[in-house]
């Protein structure tokens, strides 16, 4: 982990490394730098021991130039507000390198749900919900799922909105549960949109998905759909990790059983016939493709050489330095940047929005069908910009994404 600079630090580097090959004004890049709008709450909780805690969260609206702002809430223990603004930044991105027609918000509860009964997780949600609804709306500030948090968590987020507002409010969150209007596909569309960048940049490095070796780290949403699904495509799994450690089996791992393990026993590790790794080795280990899905600053200078990977798709929001970045384009190491890897879901979550706008409700086929489309199209249009400029796809992909917001927030114009 770097720990020299600050996460959202990094955010605005990378910001800066690519607005210099933008034609963007200056009062509009010192605008971009900084989040539009942050809120921090602090709330009571009554917990089952009939005790009171006190939380602490936020919520950060970085830009809505283009729509309202889009962003998932994170529950962690070591949420913070530096972290939540550069996730908010990096939704910006996203959403417009994927011509989404949302900026880009984030949010987080500095809780630890693992040591929360059911009851309580409810409570802190409906309160902290309540305490950020004069941001949130179907028009003007969307959350959704991030790290530790559900369906279930965003049917409440849901549920409190229209108590409160009186009326249905269905469009106001995504990633609700499909009985709620949640959109099929949503739960598996961020490791389907990573499935499909990987192997578009495999394929771009003539590495065919037949038999390509693959590491996952992290074994959440995100790494063990793209893990499968890669599988499905005819990759070979390699090694898989979560928070308790890795597994590595050079002849390849049956991904389906691993998450059956990893729901009897809560961890992948002591999968049998595999050789247990640490996690920062199983970033290091011979693969064609990596797949960081878990952490922030995950590669950086000190690991970024030893890397064998030829082509890295990033699951996680910001695994990697800007240090890291640079080492691994000098190698000739392809880096798909998170932006453009995970945007999945936030394209699905688009979908959602769109469905319960309408109440008019899509089949999965249509939905994977406009994903592929979606995901793809970015995906050319990021590649041609990267050999147009010659720079690596994460500063192409800021290109793309900067130079739509900056367009917009011209046509607008400075209010008042
Ligand atoms: P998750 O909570 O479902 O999974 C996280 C996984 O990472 C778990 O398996 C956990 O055990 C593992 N992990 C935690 N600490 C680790 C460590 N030190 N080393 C290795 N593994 C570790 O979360 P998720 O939804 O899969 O999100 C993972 C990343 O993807 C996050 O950076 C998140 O912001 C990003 N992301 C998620 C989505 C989404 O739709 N879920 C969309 C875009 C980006």
């Amino acid at each position: 982990m770097d720990q020299t600079r600050s996460v959202y630090e990094i955010a605005v580097e990378q910001f800066d490394n690519a607005a210099r090959y933008v034609d963007i004004r200056p009062d509009i890049a010192e605008m971009l730098r900084k989040p539009k709008r942050e809120v921090i709450v602090n709330f009571p909780v009554r917990m089952d021991d009939g005790s009171v805690r006190i939380f602490t969260g936020y919520r950060v609206q970085h830009n809505i130039a283009v729509g309202p702002s889009k962003g998932g809430i994170r529950f962690h223990p070591d949420v913070t507000l530096d972290e939540v603004r550069a996730l908010a930044m990096w939704m910006t991105w996203k959403c417009s390198v994927v011509d989404l027609p949302f900026g880009g918000g984030k949010g987080g509860v500095i809780c630890d749900p693992k040591q929360l009964s059911m009851g309580e997780l409810e409570r802190i949600t409906r309160r902290y919900a309540t305490e950020i609804a004069c941001m949130i709306g179907p028009m003007s500030d969307i959350p959704a799922p991030d790290v530790n948090t559900t369906p279930q968590i965003m049917a409440w987020i849901m549920d409190t909105y229209a108590m409160h507002s009186g009326a249905q409010a269905f469009p106001v969150v995504t990633g609700k549960p499909v009985e709620l209007g949640g959109s099929l596909g949503r739960n598996e569309a961020t490791g389907r949109g990573v499935m499909i960048t990987a192997i578009e940049a495999l394929e771009s490095q003539g590495i065919p998905i037949e038999g390509a070796k693959v590491s996952v780290q992290g074994f959440g949403n995100v790494g063990s759909t793209a893990a499968y699904l890669l599988q499905d495509e005819g990759a070979r799994i390699v090694a898989v990790s979560d928070s308790q450690g890795g597994i590595y089996n050079p002849d390849g791992l049956d991904v389906r059983d691993v998450i059956r393990h990893k729901q009897a026993t809560h961890s992948v590790t002591g999968y049998p016939g595999t050789r247990p790794v640490v996690n920062a080795e199983l970033l290091e280990l011979p693969c064609d493709l990596l797949v960081p899905a878990a952490l922030e600053g995950v590669i950086h200078a000190g690991n970024a050489p030893n890397i064998k990977a030829r082509v890295i798709a990033e699951g996680a929001n910001g695994p990697m330095t800007p240090e890291a970045d640079e080492i691994l384009f000098k190698r000739g190491v392809m880096v798909v940047p998170d932006i453009l890897a995970n945007a999945g879901g936030v394209t699905v979550s688009y979908f959602e929005w769109v469905q319960a706008l309408q109440s008019f409700y899509w089949s999965l086929e249509e939905v994977n069908g406009h994903l592929y489309k979606h995901v793809t199209r970015s995906f050319d249009q990021v590649m041609a910009i990267s050999r147009e400029k010659q720079v690596n796809l994460r500063v192409a992909a800021y290109i793309k994404a900067i130079a739509r917001v900056a367009k917009a927030i011209e046509l607008r114009g400075i209010y008042p």
